[in-house]
C-alpha cells in the first residue's frame, strides 16, 4: 500500500465535541486522497484525572474515586450527546459506561490493596485513549466515513517496562499487518489508541507520558507510511518558547536530529522518542496545529541544507546539578565518575548533562528534580565508604539552576560559535555554571542560575537564524 498517511491527534485536538469534529473533518479530507490511520490521545487532562483517581484509590479514598469518575463519565457522555444521535449515540453511550466501569473495577482493586501496581496502572490509564477513540470513530461513522476503533494494546508489542515501555518492532509489524492492513484494504480508517501497548504475553503497558506521538511513529514505521502528521495546538516547532521570547518563530523545516535534541532538552512539541522509528525509512513528519489549519506547520526530515549557526533554543527548569570532587589527588576521579554514573543508573536517573574538569578532578551532572531524591540516595549509599573516609568531598546539590540547549545542524564545524554564545549570555550578567557539548556538535548545553535563565535564552535566541 503506497501513500499511507498516519495522523496523530493530541489531547487538545480531541478536547471537546467541537475539536473532535475538526479532527474528523481532517481525516475525511485526507481519506478522499489516500488511506489514513488515525492515532488519538485521551481528551485533554483526562490522563491526569485517571492517574489522580488511582492515587486516591491507593490512599483508600473511595469518595475521591467516585468524584473523579463522575467527572470522567460526564465529560465523555456530554461529548457523545453533542456528537451523535440515534443508534450510534446509544451504542457509544453504553461503550463509554463499560469503559468507565472497567476503570472503576481496577481502581477498586487498588483501593483494597492499598497499592498501585505499575501494570494495573498501565491497564487503567489507557482507558482515556479508548474513550476518545470510541468517540471519534463513532462520529466518523455517523458522517459516512468508515472507521473502526482499535485498542493499541492489540497492535503495539512492547517490553515489560510498565509506564515507559519500548516497542518490539518486528512483533508490532506482524500485528499491524494482521489487524490494521485488512481495515485499510476495506477503506476503513483504523482509529488506534495512542499511548498504550502490551507485552508479547498480553500484559498492558504504556509508552510514557506524552507517548501517543511515539505510538503514531511506531505505526508509521511498521506500516511504511509515506508521511506522519502530528496535530497539536501550536503552529509547529519554534525557535524558542514564545512565552519567553516574543519574537520566536515557527521553523518551516528541521531535521530529525534537531527535533529530537529539542524534545530531549525540554521542548514540549514532540515526545522525545518519536523520531527514532522513522529514521530507517526516512518517513517525513509534519507538526501541525489543528486550531490553525491555514498554517502549514513544521516539516521534519532526515536531511536538509542547514544555515550555519544555531537555529533554536530550548530550556528546562525542573533540574538539579549534582557536583562531586575527590578530596585528594590520590583518588582516581575516573573511578569515582564511573561509580557515580553507575549509582545514577541504578536509581533510574537520567543524566541530562555531564561535565568534568581535569585540573581539580571535579565533575558534575544534571538530573531532573523528580529523580534527585533517588539519585542522591543511591550515590550516598554506593559511595558511603569514600564519603566517610574522606576520599570524596561532601556531594553538593544546586537546585537553583536551569538548562539551556542551543540546537542546530549548522553548528557543526562553525568556528567561534561557542564564544559568541557564551559572550551573549555573559553580557546579560548571567553566570555560566557548566557547559556540555555532545560529540554530534548539534547541541551546546549550558547550565545557568535559575534567575538568569530567561535572560540567557533571550540573548542566545538573537544568535539563532
Ligand atoms: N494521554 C497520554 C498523556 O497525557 C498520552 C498522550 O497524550 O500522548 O500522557
Ligand atoms: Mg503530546
Amino acid at each position: 500500500m503506497t501513500n499511507l498517511l498516519v495522523m496523530k491527534f493530541g489531547g487538545t485536538s480531541m478536547g471537546s465535541a467541537e475539536r473532535i469534529k475538526v479532527a474528523a473533518q481532517i481525516c475525511r479530507e485526507q481519506k478522499e486522497r489516500r488511506p489514513v490511520v488515525a492515532v488519538v490521545s485521551a481528551m485533554s487532562q483526562v490522563t491526569d484525572l485517571l492517574l489522580n483517581t488511582l492515587r486516591h484509590a491507593e490512599a483508600g479514598d473511595e469518595a475521591g474515586i467516585e468524584t473523579n469518575l463522575e467527572r470522567l463519565s460526564q465529560r465523555h457522555l456530554e461529548t457523545c450527546d453533542a456528537l451523535l444521535s440515534g443508534d450510534l449515540h446509544d451504542t457509544t453511550t453504553s461503550g463509554i459506561r463499560e469503559l468507565v466501569a472497567d476503570f472503576r473495577r481496577i481502581a477498586h482493586g487498588m483501593l483494597m490493596l492499598g497499592e498501585r501496581p505499575p501494570r494495573s496502572v498501565d491497564e487503567a490509564v489507557a482507558i482515556g485513549e479508548r474513550l476518545s477513540a470510541l468517540l471519534i470513530s463513532a462520529y466518523l461513522q455517523s458522517t459516512g466515513v468508515p472507521a473502526q476503533d482499535v485498542n493499541g494494546s492489540d497492535v503495539i508489542v512492547t517490553d515489560a517496562v510498565f509506564g515507559n515501555a519500548t516497542p518490539m518492532m518486528d512483533e508490532t509489524r506482524k500485528k499491524a499487518d494482521q489487524i490494521l492492513r485488512p481495515l485499510l484494504e476495506r477503506g476503513v480508517i483504523p482509529v488506534v489508541t495512542g499511548f498504550n501497548g502490551a507485552t508479547i504475553d498480553g500484559r498492558a503497558t504504556t509508552l510514557g507520558r506524552g507517548g501517543s506521538d511515539y505510538s503514531a511513529s511506531i505505526l508509521a514505521a511498521v506500516l511504511n507510511a509515506s508521511e506522519l502528521w502530528i496535530w497539536t495546538d501550536v503552529d509547529g516547532i519554534m525557535s524558542a518558547d514564545p512565552r519567553l521570547v516574543p519574537d520566536a518563530r515557527v521553523l518551516d523545516t528541521v531535521t530529525y536530529s534537531e527535533a529530537a535534541e529539542l524534545a530531549y532538552n525540554g521542548a514540549k512539541v514532540l515526545h522525545p522518542r518519536t523520531l527514532a522509528p522513522l529514521i530507517e525509512r526516512q518517513i517525513p513528519v509534519w507538526s501541525k496545529n489543528s486550531f490553525h489549519l491555514e498554517h502549514p506547520g513544521t516539516r521534519i526530515v532526515s536531511k536538509m541544507e542547514a544555515p550555519p549557526g544555531p537555529r533554536a533554543v530550548t530550556s528546562m527548569t525542573n533540574v538539579a546539578l549534582i557536583s562531586m570532587e575527590p578530596a585528594s589527588s590520590a583518588v582516581s576521579s575516573s573511578r569515582l565518575m564511573s561509580r557515580a554514573l553507575e549509582a545514577l543508573a541504578d536509581a533510574n536517573a537520567e543524566v541530562l548533562a555531564f561535565t568534568s574538569s581535569s585540573y581539580r578532578q571535579s565533575f558534575c551532572f544534571l538530573v531532573r528534580k523528580e529523580e534527585l531524591g533517588a539519585a542522591m540516595k543511591s550515590l550516598e549509599s554506593d559511595l558511603a565508604l569514600e564519603l566517610t573516609h574522606g576520599y570524596l568531598k561532601p556531594i553538593e546539590v544546586d537546585e537553583n539552576v536551569g538548562l539551556l540547549a542551543i540546537v542546530g545542524e549548522g553548528m557543526r564545524g562553525t568556528p567561534g560559535l561557542a564564544g559568541r554564545i557564551f559572550s551573549a549570555i555573559s553580557q546579560k550578567d548571567v553566570n555560566i555554571i557548566a557547559i556540555a557539548q555532545g560529540s554530534s556538535e548539534l547541541t551546546i548545553s549550558v547550565v545557568v542560575h535559575r534567575d538568569g535563565l530567561e535572560r540567557a535564552i533571550q540573548a542566545v535566541h538573537r544568535e539563532c537564524r
